[in-house]
Order: C-alpha cells, then structure tokens, then sequence
C-alpha cells in the first residue's frame, strides 16, 4: 500500500525566509526532534553554503552515530554541475540530495532571462542527477520550482527525463502559493499517472490553502499509485505567509475527513513531540504560537462558552476532534519563580556545575567540566538567547560534534 511520507524542511525554507534565522545548534535540535517524531527526513541545510559545512558534517556525524537516525538529512542545491561538485567536496558524506531548478515559462524567461530555455534545464538536470550518482548519492529528489505554474506537458516531459536518469522523487513546487486543492489533485494525478515516479508536494501560504494543497496533491499521488512526499515546516515558518504546518498537516491525513482509514501515514510517526517542538522552534525562531495555532496553540483545547464547556465535560468528542494527550500536551511545566542561575557566553565554571547539577549532569573531572563550559559560551555567542534544559544536555551528551557545528571560519 502506498503511503504519505513527511520531508520538514524547516532548516532549509524555513531559515531561508525574511526576518528567520537558526543558530546551527538550533537546526541540529530540530533534526534531534523531528528524529525523535519520527519524521522520515529533514530537508538540513546547504551544502553549497561555507558557514554550513560544519554543520551539516556534524550532523552526519550524528547521523552516523545513530544520534540522528534514522532520520534522512537531505542537502538542498541548485540543479547544475558545478554546486553538485561543491556539495559533495565540502560534505563528502551526503547521501541525500535534493536538487533544484525552475520549470516555468515565468521562471525561464523573467529569471534565467535568455540564458536557458526549456530543453537545457532539462539538460542541467539531468546532468547534475547522474553527478550526484557519480559521487554516490543514495538518494535524489528533483525538485520542479514553479511547477504549478508550469505547462502540464512539460512537467511530464520534465518528471519523465529525471526519472530516466534514475531519480528517486519529483518534488512538484507551488512555489507562489497558487494551486488550489481542485487543481493541484488534476495536475499532479496525471503527473504521476503518467510518469509513475513518487511525488513530493511542496506548497506555500499565500491563499491560505497551504495544507489543503498539500493533502490533496498528496491524494492525487497516492490515487495515482505512486507515494507521497508532504514537505513542512514547524509552525508553518517559511518564504513569505509560509509553509504547511508539519503538526495541521499530520492531523489532517490522520483525522480529516475521507483521509483517516483510506489514506496510510508512515507509521513511524509519533505526534507526543509535536508540542514540545512547536514550542522549541517558537522560542528558537523568536515566533509566538498564535493561540489559535493547530493542536499546540493555547485556544487548541480550551473551552469557555457554556454550551460547548457542558458538550466537552460529558465527551470529549462532543468538541474535540483529537486528544491533547497525543499531541504531548498535559503535563505540567514547572516554571523556576525564585533565583535562576543560567549559562552565558561570560559563565564561569561555578554557574556551569550549579546549571548541570539541576540536570543531574556530574562531570568526570575539571578538564570535562571546562570543556563543556566553553562549549556552552560558544553556544551562547551563536544563539544570543540563554539555552534550554535540552541544548545544555546535548552539549554535554556530544561534546565533539557539537565543537564542530559551532566553528564558523569566515
Ligand atoms: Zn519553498
């Protein structure tokens, strides 16, 4: 049976949108968590990008480490020889790969502006496709930019020569946020139907259909007897009014309508992490959870109006669609009201035991504690905000790869 597969893409769209950014700390704990979530990849960076390459090589140290698996950490790139051979010499370990390139007139002409049309994107892609084989990628998704605004032919044409060059997925790209759910199920149904390739939905917020796309051109692949691919993001965090949410978009295929029992989600998907990393990507983004955010915003189970109050007391079903438990809601945080010792990029080694031992952390000797202490300065002078319970654990629980990841030379 075909199934619907989740990439989030938090640390590549998301970090790549106005006003957002991720220390790279931050990224790796967003790959730890969407791990532990059980999502099948996480879209991690830019292989092509200087000040990423420690980062993404710690990662898949990690990787490497079963820390990060068995989550698939998939380097973005452009569609074109040259960045094939930067990725794969500044992370020889890559083993994912998606590769991108824009498939519309609107593209080809208002981007590349003369200097490719049609057929030499094709020819880019597929050149770069058997590059990437070459240095030994396991897997290659293609990604079509604009593909809802590209002619359907094409499109066909376009998903046909990746295939034959042995690419794994065609990520079909709303880029502008244009499909509605009517078109987006026509165009990516025969897509796949006649290409029988796995189809990546990727789709944007500027309607406001974000999910409903996603959920329907997922649909349309799995109909079509192909799998299906949603990219997300945590919180919707993306270029412009965003991405599919990764927690609305889960929730949709297990409990929407005509989805729940049709359609299969990858089992090994466990929403129990969903509000913790709603929440840690909120903080780390500097983005507030609007109250009304799907299943992790504060309004998601709260009830006050009599009539409903009454309904939810007899029977949760009565005005709950779905349980706070699944979503790792109801327990209760504790909240420090007293004197806070907290790590910062001045800290000295008294903060750090008093800090660690609230973890129960105990360093073998001065030597460990004065390394992790660095560690914890260094991690500070990138986040600029104090570190949660869970960084300070990871620092101390990886000390070697996270030295890695916090070394940026320009
Ligand atoms: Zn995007």
């Amino acid at each position: 049976m075909k199934k619907i597969y989740i990439i989030d893409v938090t640390n590549r769209d998301g970090v790549q949108t106005a006003h957002l950014g991720l220390a790279k700390l931050e990224k790796t704990m967003i790959n730890y968590y969407l791990n532990k979530m059980g999502i099948f990849q996480s879209e991690f960076g830019f292989p092509v990008t200087r000040h990423e390459i420690n980062y993404l090589n710690a990662n898949l140290q990690l990787a490497k480490k079963k820390v990060l698996y068995p989550i698939r950490l998939s380097g973005w790139l452009r569609a074109i020889p040259q960045d094939v051979e930067q990725s794969f010499k500044n992370v020889p370990g890559l083993e994912h790969v998606n590769l991108s390139i824009s498939t519309s007139r609107q593209m080809i002409t208002g981007k590349f502006q003369g200097k490719m049309d049609f057929r030499q994107v094709i020819r880019e892609m597929t050149e770069a496709v058997d590059l990437c084989r070459e240095k030994g990628a396991k897997t290659i998704g293609v990604n079509a930019e604009d593909a809802s605004r590209t002619d359907l032919e094409q499109l066909i044409d376009f998903a046909g020569a990746a295939k034959e060059h042995q690419a794994d997925r065609i990520r079909y790209c709303d880029t502008l946020g244009y499909d509605t759910p009517f078109t987006i199920y026509e165009r990516v149904y025969r897509l796949a139907k006649e290409v029988q390739i796995p189809i990546e939905l990727h789709c944007h917020n500027d309607l406001g259909m974000a999910v409903a796309v996603s959920l329907a051109g997922a649909k349309a692949a799995l109909d079509a007897g192909v799998d299906a691919y949603i990219n997300t993001t945590i919180n919707g965090m993306g270029e412009r009014a965003g991405n599919a949410d990764l927690v609305s978009v889960i929730l949709a295929v297990k409990y929407g309508a005509g989805m729940a029992g049709t359609y299969q989600l990858d089992e090994r998907i466990n929403l129990q992490m969903a509000w913790k990393l709603a929440h840690y990507a909120s903080y780390a983004f500097k983005v507030p959870i609007p109250i009304n955010q799907v299943g992790v915003g504060q309004n998601a189970f709260a009830h006050a109006s009599g009539i409903h109050v009454d309904g939810a007391l007899k029977d949760r079903r009565n005005y709950e669609l779905y349980d706070f438990e699944e979503l790792g809601r109801g327990e209760v945080e504790i909240v420090e009201t007293g004197r806070k010792i907290l790590l910062g990029e001045y800290s000295g080694i008294k903060g750090l035991r008093n800090v660690y031992g609230k973890l129960q952390v105990r360093f073998h000797d001065d030597e460990e504690a004065r390394e992790i202490l660095e560690l914890a300065r260094y991690a500070n002078v990138h986040k600029q905000k104090p570190l949660v319970d869970d960084e300070l654990l990871f620092i101390a629980k990886h000390p070697e790869e996270v030295k890695l990841l916090l070394t940026v030379t320009p």
